[in-house]
């Protein structure tokens, strides 16, 4: 019994130290990808589900690691959170959302928004109204262009300093919106004090739509309250035209998903947006 008790604290020692090793490594790649501007944005377009028309774009973050080739956030994002890069990568990323939108938005697509998430981390630093200060007057973008994704952990905090922010982007012009929503405890009555203007429904629920009765009552739960608060909806992760088409029916203003484009980089979401413009 002795013997494999010690047997399962070595394996349980292996793991640590695996798990360790990870985030070792990942973190020093990580400052070195800064350095060398190793990461892009890849845009996924946004659109009004009655018109069709192209609303705007969500910036997603990739990585191209040398010898592995382009990284997804979620192979990442929680070693930039944990130790600290976040911060400097976070920076990076609205910039570079900021001036690829100010761009668009000359070229062509006037009213064009663009939507940056935001990790809670990010909250945490008290540099985070400076940094999107910063990408606005640096990229000479229109706060109406653009759009913070915030979770619902982040509302969630009652904390006074939180909301002075958000009222002051709100107050500029910036859209709110609430990323994954219903997988968290967001209140309705915290939306309306956080000054969020967006609710967007969370994948999981979306492609659930047609097989799963709890999930087809959440999102029409979800798009009549926030109907009657006049806050708008997005659904993320939309695959089939019947799930579309069952959006439309519950009331959904706008999608985002597969059925439509997949996340691109700037060059081929340019040319994605003109073919569509013919
Ligand atoms: P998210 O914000 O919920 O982004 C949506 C994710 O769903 C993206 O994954 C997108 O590529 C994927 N997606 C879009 N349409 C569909 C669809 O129709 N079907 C399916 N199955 N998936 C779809 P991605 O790009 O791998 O990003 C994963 C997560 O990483 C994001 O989830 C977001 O939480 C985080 N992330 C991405 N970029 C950033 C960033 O710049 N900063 C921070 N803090 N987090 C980021
Ligand atoms: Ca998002
Ligand atoms: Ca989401
Ligand atoms: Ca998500």
């Amino acid at each position: 019994a002795e013997r494999s008790g010690r047997n399962r604290f070595r394996c349980f020692e292996a793991q640590m130290n695996a798990a360790l090793m990870r985030f070792v490594q990942t973190r020093e790649a990580l400052a070195l990808a800064l350095q060398q501007q190793a990461f892009e944005l890849h845009y996924q377009p946004q659109l009004d589900l009655r018109t069709g028309a192209v609303i705007g774009v969500e910036a997603l973050l990739r990585w191209q690691r040398p010898g592995v080739g382009l990284v997804l956030p979620d192979a990442f994002i929680d070693v930039a959170e944990d130790s600290g890069l976040i911060e400097p990568i976070g920076a990076w990323v609205l910039e570079q959302a900021c001036r690829q939108a100010a761009a668009w938005r000359a070229a062509g697509w006037p009213s064009l928004v663009m939507s940056v998430n935001l990790s809670a981390v990010q909250f945490q630093h008290g540099q985070l109204v400076e940094t999107v200060a910063a990408a606005l007057a640096n990229s000479g973008l229109a706060p109406q262009g653009l759009e913070l994704e915030l979770t619902e952990s982040i509302v969630l905090q009652e904390d006074a300093a939180l909301r002075e922010t958000l009222a002051q982007w709100k107050c500029q012009g910036i859209g709110l919106a609430i990323d994954d929503f219903g997988t968290g405890y967001a209140s309705f009555a915290y939306l309306k004090r956080f000054h969020i203007d967006r609710l967007k429904i969370d994948r999981s629920f979306v492609s659930d739509l047609q097989s799963d009765d709890g999930s087809r009552a959440i999102v029409a739960a979800i798009i009549q309250m926030a109907r009657s608060l006049g806050l708008r909806i997005i659904a993320e992760g939309v695959e089939t035209l019947a799930i579309a088409a069952q959006l439309q029916g519950m009331g959904c203003d706008a999608v985002q998903g597969y059925l439509y484009a997949r996340p691109m980089p700037a060059p081929e979401l340019e040319r994605w947006l003109q073919a569509r413009d013919n």
